[in-house]
C-alpha cells in the first residue's frame, strides 16, 4: 500500500485504483468467495497471498489500498463494522494504561472505551477537545497511551484542530486516532496533520447506500509498534467482512468523490436555509461562518464540510417531533452518509442529546427539494 497520492481522488476511486482482473481483463474484480486455497505437490502454496480468508482476501486487500491512498496511510485495515474498528484500536491500549477521549462524540464508541476501561482499569479522561484550554489540561505534563478525537464529531459537528491535538498527544507519550467519518477521506485527510491513526465508520460516507456495514483503520507509519498490534488484533480476533460486502464496498467507493461533493454542497444548502429559517434556534455545521469551528473546518479540511448538520428546533421536544413527523422527503432513521437524507431525533436514543436537536444527513436529492420538505415541516 503506497502512501502517496499521485492521481487525483476522483479518478483513483472511479478506476478502482486500476483494479482491472489480470486472467479477464473484467474492469469490474471478481468475487471469490473461497475459504481456502490449494498447495502444490511440493507443498508450496498454488500464491503466498491465498493461503485462508480469515484475513487474505483480494477484496480487502483492494479497498485497503484505495482508503490508505485516499488517507496518505501507509497501512490500513478494513474491519466489519466501525465499531470493530473502534474496538480493534482500543483494545491496544494496556491494562492500567490512560486514554483521553473527546466528550459528546458517537455515543456507542464512547460506551464501549467506558465499559473496556472499567474491565480493564484504564483511567479515562473525558474531554471536550474542541476547547483546547481543557484538553491541554488533561494532557500536559501527563502521560496518556491514546488520545482520541472525532472531528467534525457526531451529533454536535464540533471541529478539533488535529496539528494540535497531535502536538499535544505526542508530548504525553500517546498515539493520537481520529475518527474521521463524517469527513470521509475526501474532505479530510488526518495523518497529514500529524495524526497516527485514523478510522471510519466505512457504513456511511464511504459505502455511501446505507447496505453495507464496514470499518477501516490506518496507520501513517507502519513500523509504528500499534500496526502489529492492529494486524495481529484482526488477524486473532477474527473481526473480518464478508468478500461479497467487501465488493460492495469498493463499488459504492467508485462514486465516493462525487457524492462526497453533492452532499456537501447540499448540506452547507440545506444549513444555511435552516441558519435564516425562524422556526430554527441554531444549526451545528462547519460550514457555516457563524459555526464556532468555521475557520478551523477550513483550514483542515477541504472540497467542502460534510454531509452531517443538527438544527435545533425552536419550541424543544414537541415541536422538533412534529416538524420529523411531517417530513416525507427526508427519512425517519438513523445513520448518515447515504445518498438518501435521513433526520434523526437523538434523545429519543440518546438522552443526553438535548431534545430539540434533530440530526439531519444529506444525501444527494435536490437541495430544493430537501429545504422544502424542511420548510413544510417546520410549519
Ligand atoms: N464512528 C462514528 C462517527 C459513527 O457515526 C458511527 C456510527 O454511527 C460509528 C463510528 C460506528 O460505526 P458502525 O455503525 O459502522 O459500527
Amino acid at each position: 500500500m503506497s502512501g502517496k497520492n499521485t492521481k487525483s481522488l476522483a479518478t483513483h476511486f472511479a478506476q478502482a485504483g486500476g483494479a482491472i482482473d489480470p486472467t479477464t481483463g473484467a474492469v469490474v474484480p471478481p468475487i471469490h468467495n473461497a475459504t481456502t486455497f490449494v498447495r502444490d505437490e511440493n507443498y508450496e502454496p498454488f500464491s503466498p497471498d491465498h493461503i485462508y480468508s480469515r484475513d487474505q482476501n483480494d477484496l480487502y486487500r483492494l479497498a485497503e489500498s484505495l482508503l490508505c491512498e485516499a488517507e496518505h496511510a501507509q497501512a490500513g485495515l478494513l474491519l466489519p463494522s466501525g465499531m470493530a474498528a473502534v474496538a480493534t484500536l482500543v483494545r491496544t491500549v494496556p491494562n492500567r494504561g490512560r486514554i483521553v477521549l473527546q466528550s459528546g462524540i458517537y455515543w456507542a464508541a464512547t460506551k464501549f472505551v467506558r465499559e473496556f476501561c472499567a474491565r480493564r482499569q484504564v483511567e479515562l479522561v473525558e474531554v471536550d477537545c474542541a476547547d483546547q484550554a481543557a484538553f491541554r489540561e488533561v494532557l500536559e505534563g501527563q502521560k496518556a497511551d491514546l488520545v482520541w478525537i472525532e472531528t467534525p464529531s457526531n451529533p454536535y459537528l464540533k471541529t478539533v484542530d488535529v496539528a494540535a491535538s497531535a502536538k499535544l498527544a505526542h508530548a504525553a507519550g500517546a498515539v493520537l486516532a481520529v475518527d474521521s467519518t463524517a469527513a470521509t477521506p475526501i474532505l479530510q485527510q488526518p495523518l497529514d496533520l500529524g495524526a497516527d491513526i485514523v478510522m471510519h465508520s466505512a457504513t456511511k460516507g464511504i459505502n455511501g447506500h446505507s447496505d453495507v456495514l464496514a470499518g477501516f483503520v490506518a496507520c501513517r507509519d507502519a513500523s509504528h509498534p500499534i500496526w502489529e498490534l492492529l494486524k495481529t488484533d484482526r488477524a486473532g480476533a477474527g473481526a473480518v467482512i464478508g468478500s461479497f460486502e467487501a465488493w460492495l464496498l469498493v463499488r459504492g467507493m467508485r462514486t465516493l468523490p462525487l457524492r462526497v461533493e453533492r452532499m456537501s454542497e447540499n448540506a452547507l444548502a440545506v444549513a444555511e436555509a435552516m441558519h435564516a429559517h425562524s422556526g430554527i434556534d441554531s444549526v451545528l455545521y462547519p460550514g457555516l461562518p457563524s459555526d464556532p469551528g468555521h475557520v478551523l473546518a477550513k483550514e483542515q479540511m477541504s472540497g467542502g464540510f460534510g454531509s452531517l448538520l443538527s438544527i435545533r428546533v425552536k419550541g424543544g421536544r414537541e415541536a422538533a417531533l412534529k416538524a420529523v413527523g411531517k417530513m416525507q422527503v427526508f427519512k425517519r432513521a438513523t445513520s448518515l452518509g447515504g445518498v438518501e437524507s435521513l433526520v434523526e431525533h437523538r434523545h429519543t436514543i440518546e438522552n443526553t442529546v438535548p431534545d430539540d436537536l434533530l440530526r439531519l444527513s444529506v444525501g444527494i436529492e435536490s437541495a430544493d427539494d430537501l429545504i422544502g420538505d424542511l420548510v413544510q415541516a417546520l410549519g
